[in-house]
Protein backbone atom coordinates (compact mmCIF):
# COMPACT_ATOMS: atom_id res chain seq x y z
CA UNK A 1 0.00 0.00 0.00
CA UNK A 2 1.19 3.59 -0.51
CA UNK A 3 0.59 4.82 3.28
CA UNK A 4 -0.93 3.21 6.21
CA UNK A 5 -2.10 5.17 8.63
CA UNK A 6 -1.74 3.43 11.49
CA UNK A 7 2.14 3.79 10.46
CA UNK A 8 4.41 6.36 12.79
CA UNK A 9 6.88 6.66 9.62
CA UNK A 10 4.33 6.83 7.28
CA UNK A 11 3.50 10.03 9.38
CA UNK A 12 6.89 10.95 9.27
CA UNK A 13 7.27 10.90 6.05
CA UNK A 14 4.07 13.10 5.32
CA UNK A 15 5.25 15.30 8.01
CA UNK A 16 2.10 14.62 10.44
CA UNK A 17 4.29 14.12 13.92
CA UNK A 18 7.53 15.85 13.84
CA UNK A 19 10.96 14.00 13.74
CA UNK A 20 14.37 15.62 12.65
CA UNK A 21 15.06 15.00 8.53
CA UNK A 22 18.64 15.17 7.47
CA UNK A 23 17.98 14.16 3.72
CA UNK A 24 15.31 13.87 1.48
CA UNK A 25 14.86 13.22 -2.04
CA UNK A 26 11.89 12.10 -4.61
CA UNK A 27 11.93 8.58 -3.21
CA UNK A 28 13.25 8.91 -0.22
CA UNK A 29 13.73 10.43 3.09
CA UNK A 30 16.16 9.96 6.11
CA UNK A 31 15.20 11.07 9.63
CA UNK A 32 17.62 10.70 13.04
CA UNK A 33 16.78 7.68 15.43
CA UNK A 34 15.18 8.76 18.68
CA UNK A 35 17.62 6.14 20.19
CA UNK A 36 20.80 6.42 18.67
CA UNK A 37 23.62 3.80 18.70
CA UNK A 38 26.12 5.99 17.29
CA UNK A 39 27.28 9.47 16.81
CA UNK A 40 25.71 9.19 13.49
CA UNK A 41 22.63 7.19 13.09
CA UNK A 42 19.51 7.54 10.75
CA UNK A 43 16.90 5.94 9.39
CA UNK A 44 16.47 5.83 5.55
CA UNK A 45 12.66 4.93 4.74
CA UNK A 46 11.22 4.73 1.60
CA UNK A 47 8.11 7.64 0.53
CA UNK A 48 5.75 4.93 -0.03
CA UNK A 49 4.84 2.05 2.83
CA UNK A 50 6.73 -1.65 2.97
CA UNK A 51 7.04 -3.69 5.77
CA UNK A 52 10.28 -4.89 5.53
CA UNK A 53 12.73 -5.33 3.41
CA UNK A 54 12.15 -8.53 1.47
CA UNK A 55 8.06 -6.15 1.13
CA UNK A 56 10.32 -3.74 -0.76
CA UNK A 57 12.13 -6.42 -2.86
CA UNK A 58 9.05 -7.30 -4.80
CA UNK A 59 9.35 -3.86 -6.05
CA UNK A 60 12.50 -3.63 -7.95
CA UNK A 61 12.23 0.89 -8.58
CA UNK A 62 10.98 1.63 -5.06
CA UNK A 63 13.95 -0.62 -3.96
CA UNK A 64 16.77 0.94 -6.14
CA UNK A 65 15.05 4.33 -4.66
CA UNK A 66 16.00 2.91 -1.51
CA UNK A 67 19.72 2.19 -2.00
CA UNK A 68 19.83 5.63 -4.00
CA UNK A 69 18.25 7.08 -0.23
CA UNK A 70 21.73 5.94 1.21
CA UNK A 71 24.05 6.84 -1.32
CA UNK A 72 22.55 10.26 -1.28
CA UNK A 73 22.51 10.83 2.63
CA UNK A 74 26.67 8.92 2.47
CA UNK A 75 27.54 11.49 0.22
CA UNK A 76 25.69 14.24 1.67
CA UNK A 77 27.45 14.12 4.84
CA UNK A 78 31.25 12.97 3.20
CA UNK A 79 30.87 9.33 4.59
CA UNK A 80 32.90 6.50 3.30
CA UNK A 81 32.13 4.23 6.17
CA UNK A 82 29.29 3.09 7.03
CA UNK A 83 26.89 0.41 8.27
CA UNK A 84 23.58 -0.25 6.88
CA UNK A 85 21.35 -2.78 8.76
CA UNK A 86 17.77 -3.76 7.60
CA UNK A 87 15.74 -5.77 10.84
CA UNK A 88 13.15 -8.04 9.01
CA UNK A 89 10.97 -9.68 11.68
CA UNK A 90 10.29 -9.45 15.03
CA UNK A 91 12.43 -12.14 16.14
CA UNK A 92 15.00 -9.91 14.93
CA UNK A 93 14.53 -6.97 16.97
CA UNK A 94 12.01 -5.35 13.67
CA UNK A 95 9.84 -3.01 15.92
CA UNK A 96 8.67 -0.75 13.11
CA UNK A 97 6.84 -2.39 10.22
CA UNK A 98 7.35 0.44 7.63
CA UNK A 99 11.33 -1.04 6.04
CA UNK A 100 14.07 1.10 7.51
CA UNK A 101 17.63 1.01 6.26
CA UNK A 102 19.35 1.75 9.98
CA UNK A 103 22.39 3.78 8.88
CA UNK A 104 25.05 3.93 11.45
CA UNK A 105 28.63 5.30 11.58
CA UNK A 106 31.09 7.52 13.58
CA UNK A 107 32.59 4.88 15.64
CA UNK A 108 34.29 1.72 15.43
CA UNK A 109 32.00 -1.29 14.53
CA UNK A 110 33.29 -4.79 15.61
CA UNK A 111 31.85 -7.71 12.86
CA UNK A 112 29.96 -10.29 13.52
CA UNK A 113 27.29 -7.61 15.60
CA UNK A 114 25.98 -8.79 18.99
P1 LIG B 1 13.71 -1.60 14.31
O1 LIG B 1 13.79 -2.08 15.73
O2 LIG B 1 12.31 -1.72 13.76
O3 LIG B 1 14.75 -2.14 13.39
O4 LIG B 1 14.05 -0.05 14.38
C1 LIG B 1 13.12 0.91 14.72
C2 LIG B 1 13.90 2.13 15.13
O5 LIG B 1 13.01 3.24 15.10
C3 LIG B 1 14.48 2.07 16.54
O6 LIG B 1 15.90 2.20 16.48
C4 LIG B 1 13.81 3.22 17.28
O7 LIG B 1 14.71 3.89 18.13
C5 LIG B 1 13.33 4.11 16.15
N1 LIG B 1 12.10 4.81 16.42
C6 LIG B 1 10.95 4.29 16.94
N2 LIG B 1 10.00 5.24 17.00
C7 LIG B 1 10.55 6.36 16.48
C8 LIG B 1 10.04 7.68 16.26
O8 LIG B 1 8.89 8.01 16.54
N3 LIG B 1 10.90 8.59 15.72
C9 LIG B 1 12.18 8.26 15.37
N4 LIG B 1 12.93 9.22 14.82
N5 LIG B 1 12.69 7.03 15.56
C10 LIG B 1 11.88 6.10 16.10
ZN1 LIG C 1 4.50 3.23 6.72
Amino acid sequence: MASDPDCIFCKIVAGDIPATKVYEDAHAVAFADTNPQAPTHVLVVPREHYTDVADLARDPDAAAGLLAGIRGFAAQEGLTDFRTVFNTGAGVGQSVFHTHAHLLAGRPMGWPPG
